[in-house]
């Protein structure tokens, strides 16, 4: 017979938010904890794909997301070295009404925060979580408080959560974050994720980032690749020498260039790669990044965080127990998780690294045979975040 539970939640980001709505909603008693005091992200722009929005469209908050962030139709990257287009993602390969959206991070967070408060969820804020047992359904914070015990405790503490215990893998490069007011006499394509890059040790990019209220000014999101050993340097430097490589590189960027005065508005962000196993253990379940971290080359991190919450909801629905809950939780998200953490892996260096060889055959036999058939709707689907059928799996349909 189903039941409800009492369930504790540490981490009120993208996923644990996501979850606390769905499980509040279906009847559960949800506690979420946070260690933010007032709430809101840092950070700059991301990417929505049909997985992510698929999940919001059960949410009911679909329409607000959209109605703040921009449609993005291609994702388009060109080689200064050769000139030549290397990344032409056209989501309309694969179905003509298939898109992304670019959005603030603050926007999704805000629309995510205002219906966990209205799910009946609880929400702790100034409580940094360090401890779990899987057994007794206990949390510990840092202050030594305990809180439980609970029928189901969700770990969505993000990339850094004390909770994981896999190595964390950080990446040789992250990127410089920023997200700017649209100049209106600039060219960028307002539909589309553009990029530059010369060989895979420089990168930057520009992607429209919708507005932060409908009457707020459109924004873009500008970001350039840096190795993280070479952060403290860009910090000790004139801000003049990073923007006369920028310029360099992009020289259509000189209009968002004009807008960054100091180093401050520039967010650096290190990449991590790992992926936490045994996903579950006893009344603990790791989801989201917390789960299953990785760099955002493809842009599906907050969608996979949005994914498991949903599969959180669909296997708890008539599960027998908690441990049958997480059991079938397993199975529903694992297949997805694993194709996208190798994709995402395998992808990485083509586009962030000091590798010579690899953007050389990026450029010169990856590009062209990229633009045969079936490539086009393939990538499509695999940037969509499709692969491994995780809507499908879920029972959830793309929305249009
Ligand atoms: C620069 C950058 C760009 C990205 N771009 C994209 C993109 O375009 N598309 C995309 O889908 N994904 C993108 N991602 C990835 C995406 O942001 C993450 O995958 C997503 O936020 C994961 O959601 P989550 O809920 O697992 O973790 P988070 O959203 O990180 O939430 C974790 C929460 O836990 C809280 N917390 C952490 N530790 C503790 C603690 N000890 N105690 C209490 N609370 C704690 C934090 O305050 C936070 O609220 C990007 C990531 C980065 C860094």
């Amino acid at each position: 017979m189903a039941q409800n539970y009492h369930i504790g939640i540490a981490g009120a980001g993208i996923g644990g938010l996501a979850a606390a709505i769905l499980l509040a909603r279906a009847g559960h008693r949800v506690t979420l904890f946070d260690q933010f005091d007032v709430a809101g992200p840092v950070g700059s722009g991301l990417m929505l794909q049909e997985t992510g929005l698929a999940v919001l469209g059960t949410l009911g908050l679909r329409e607000d997301v959209e109605a703040l962030g921009s449609p993005i139709a291609r994702l388009w990257g060109i080689s200064v070295d050769t000139g030549r287009s290397v990344l032409d993602v056209r989501y309309a390969a694969l179905r003509a009404s298939l898109s992304g959206l670019g959005i603030q991070r603050s926007v999704l967070f805000g629309v995510l925060y205002a219906a966990a408060n209205a799910s009946g969820a609880r929400l702790v804020t100034g409580t940094r979580i360090t401890t779990a047992n899987p057994e007794s359904g206990m949390l510990v914070d840092a202050a030594g408080g305990a809180h439980g015990p609970y029928g189901l405790v969700v770990d969505a503490l993000g990339v850094r959560s004390p909770l994981s215990s896999a190595p964390r893998k950080e990446l040789a490069y992250g990127a410089l974050w920023a997200t700017l007011p649209w100049p209106e006499e600039s060219n960028f394509d307002r539909l589309a994720l553009e990029q530059r890059y010369e060989a895979a040790r420089k990168m930057a990019g520009v992607m429209p980032s919708g507005r932060l209220a409908p009457d707020a000014p459109e924004s873009l999101t500008y970001f350039w690749s840096i190795r993280a050993d070479q952060y403290e340097g860009f910090r000790a430097a004139p801000l003049n020498h990073w923007k006369d490589a920028a310029r360099r590189l992009w020289p259509e960027t000189q209009l968002l260039l004009d807008q960054i005065t100091d180093q401050d508005q520039l967010t650096f962000a290190r990449y991590r790669h790992r992926t936490h196993w045994p996903v579950t253990e006893g009344r603990l379940v790791h989801m989201g990044d917390a789960w299953h971290a990785a760099s955002p080359q493809l842009g599906q991190g907050a969608n996979m965080a949005l994914l498991d919450a949903y599969g959180l909801l669909i296997a708890l629905t008539g599960a027998e127990d908690v441990s049958a809950a997480l059991a079938r939780f397993r199975r529903l998200r694992a297949r997805h998780i694993r194709l996208y953490q190798l994709m995402t892996w395998a992808f990485t260096p083509v586009y962030q690294s000091d590798d010579a060889v690899m953007p050389w055959l990026r450029d010169r036999l990856a590009a062209p045979l990229l633009r045969l058939w079936p490539a086009p709707p393939l990538l499509a689907g695999l940037v969509a975040g499709g692969f491994g059928a995780p809507l499908n799996s879920l029972g959830l349909k793309p929305y249009r």
